[in-house]
């Protein structure tokens, strides 16, 4: 069963169609790379996933409800920015519990979920800190791990990794495909970066100017480019 279904979607930004003609099918479990250029419409797609943007038109399914006007708090969904959005003002361990001290968990529990997340995600010694005295790559863990606690169906990552020094993305793409296995959980990754694509996803789509270009494995992409926007930005040859 797919756990996410997009047909037909269109955004229409003050009388500009960001995104049209979007069909795309996301299994249970899989780990889907969305690459394209900036200003495409990755983070407008995974917005309206969200709920954080409303469909124009077209329909959102999620484990086959109808969802377009579902809100944010009833999708399962989990979204982590490039921005990292910790709260300035509070621990780790606080930023990792708020959402669940908001749903109502009881404190024993919140403290198990977010030792475990703590532990999968290797900052557990970082839990009385404020996110001023982290790195980017800690911060980044964080936010991670904020996602992580309330246990989504779907995580939607926007570009996750751009902050962040190219050794530093390197050693976290690998973290993320292993969380990815331990989770077992559906993902959307969104990024402007083809290697990161190639390197991540299982299957990738490129987007180009609100429409979807291409949809493949990274062999199928980089042997058969289906056209020469896709050729170009991945930089085979032609
Ligand atoms: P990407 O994430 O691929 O860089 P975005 O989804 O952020 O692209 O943006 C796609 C297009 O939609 C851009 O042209 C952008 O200017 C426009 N856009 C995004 N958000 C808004 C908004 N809130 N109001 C008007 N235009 C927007
Ligand atoms: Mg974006």
């Amino acid at each position: 069963m797919a756990a996410l279904e997009l047909t037909q979607v269109r955004k229409v930004f003050d009388g500009n169609v960001v995104l049209n003609d979007v069909n795309l099918r996301i299994e249970n479990g899989e780990l889907l790379v969305l690459l394209g250029p900036s200003g495409c419409g990755k983070s407008t797609l995974l917005r309206m996933i969200a709920g954080l943007d409303t469909i124009s038109s077209g329909e959102l399914r999620i484990d086959s409800q109808l969802a377009n006007h579902l809100p944010p708090a009833k999708r399962q969904l989990a979204m982590v920015f490039q921005s990292y959005a910790l709260y300035p003002h509070m621990s780790v361990y606080d930023n990792m519990a708020f959402s669940l001290k908001m749903a109502g968990i009881h404190a024993a529990q919140i403290r198990e979920k977010v030792q475990a997340a703590a532990a999968t995600l290797q900052i557990t010694h970082l839990l009385d800190r404020l996110p001023k005295a982290l790195s980017g790559g800690q911060r980044q863990r964080v936010a991670i791990g904020r996602a992580i606690v309330r246990e989504p169906a779907v995580f939607l990552f926007d570009e996750p990794l751009s902050n962040l020094d190219a050794a530093l993305r390197g050693q976290m793409r690998v973290e993320l495909a292993r969380l990815h296995k331990q989770l077992g959980a559906t993902m959307i990754y969104v990024t402007h970066d083809q290697v990161e694509a190639m390197t991540l996803g299982q299957r990738i789509v490129v987007l180009n100017q609100g429409r979807i270009e291409q949809l493949g494995t990274p062999a199928q992409l980089y042997r058969t480019p289906a056209t020469l926007f896709v050729a170009r930005f991945l930089g085979t040859p032609a």
